[in-house]
């Protein structure tokens, strides 16, 4: 069996331990003679395992009693919307843009009410972080909205902005669970988790008591209510029951890794290795200003397209696939999220050396 090097953006690589004790425990889960795929998500297996996925990512992120953790279904995309459904009280919200996530919740929460742009970066291809010392709250802001790691251009915020006491909303899909987060920083803190936490198909939201109302806005759907999907403990109509079941496995994995302690410190040292290179490369560059890089997604580029396109076609023979980047910055992205080991970074880093020195 030949596992590759996955640099995926997302769905992206899980640990090898957790896909093998999945394939262990497909046919029959814990002596219940049959797959988490067929069981009633009334059962009381079933009950355990979203019971203690719960607590093992309130205990991964030391998540306060007075939040709830819901397990949801329709991606991030589906919170672009069910964000201002059930927070836009006023019909105000403020948005920091600095990516095209970020962007598409900005364009949807117009839909919905007075979506006001505080800051963009997009005047520089999203390749920067705004200013969050420079931003002025709106007065009747019901939130305060930002993507604290945008997947596609490679930038994080290093600072939150200071919302003046108005709840922060974040979209945190391709930084989840890679590091140590201070929840209380967050009125809402959601993500889709096929990038850093899981299979395709789990939504998590973090939310804050205050912040479930039973009167969201008319219209908001009750599958998308955060007080429905509370009261039914993410079960108001089935869930996807077998994405939690993985999701569950992965909280395992981290807390046996340490903890999200260790993730942060593995995660820096992998992201170090590759940004070194490519702050000495003579021939690949980084397009992330500095000051604002992620540690979960890289993008890079020859200046040339290409050599781009020559360097991604000859990846798969190195055992790394799916390091093209994404068409709207060119190049090539390297997603380095929890589940890829230091070995594919130092893999695609001799790569790259290899590469440069065949082609300069
Ligand atoms: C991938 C991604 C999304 C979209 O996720 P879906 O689950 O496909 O809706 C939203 N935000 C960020 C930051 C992402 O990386």
């Amino acid at each position: 069996m030949a596992r590759v090097y996955n640099f995926a953006a997302g769905p992206a690589m899980l640990p090898e331990e957790v896909l093998r004790q999945a394939a262990a425990e497909m046919l029959d889960y814990n002596g219940s003679g049959m797959s988490v795929m067929e069981m009633s998500h009334r059962s009381k297996e079933f009950g355990e395992i979203i019971a203690t996925a719960e607590q093992d990512i309130r205990d991964l992120l030391s998540i306060p009693e007075n939040y709830q953790v819901l397990f949801l279904q329709g991606g991030a995309t589906l919170q672009f919307a069910g964000i201002p459904m059930n927070l836009m009280r006023n019909k105000v919200a403020d948005y920091i843009v600095s990516g095209s996530w970020s962007k598409k919740a900005y364009k949807e929460a117009q839909l919905y009410g007075d979506a006001h742009l505080l800051a963009s970066s997009e005047d520089g291809n999203f390749s920067y972080v705004p200013d969050v010392d420079a931003i002025e709250i709106s007065p009747d802001a019901d939130y305060v909205y930002i993507c604290q790691n945008e997947t596609i251009y490679g930038t994080r915020y290093n600072k939150l902005p200071d919302t003046k006491g108005k709840p922060l909303v974040a979209d945190v899909s391709s930084c989840f669970l890679s590091e140590p987060m201070n929840i209380e920083d967050y009125g809402v803190m959601y993500g889709g988790v096929q990038k850093n936490i899981g299979p395709a198909g789990v939504t998590i939201v973090i939310v804050r008591d205050d912040l479930i109302y039973e009167d969201p806005l008319p219209f908001t759907p009750t599958l998308m209510r955060y007080s429905a999907q509370v009261k039914g403990k993410s079960m108001h109509n089935t869930p996807p029951a077998y994405g939690i079941y993985i999701c569950g496995l992965v909280f395992k994995w981290l807390k046996a890794q340490g903890g999200l302690e260790a993730m942060k410190k593995r995660n820096e040292e992998k992201a170090a290795i590759l940004y070194d290179f490519l702050d000495q490369s003579k021939l690949f560059k980084g397009t992330a200003r500095k000051e604002d890089r992620s540690i979960m997604n890289v993008p890079f580029v020859t200046g040339s397209d290409d050599l781009d396109a020559l360097f991604v076609a000859e990846a798969k023979s190195h055992n790394i696939v799916s390091i093209k980047g994404h068409r709207s910055v060119g190049g090539m992205r390297a997603s380095i999220y929890n589940a890829m080991p230091k070995e594919g970074v130092e893999a695609l880093v001799a790569y790259m050396a290899e590469f440069e020195k065949d082609h300069s």
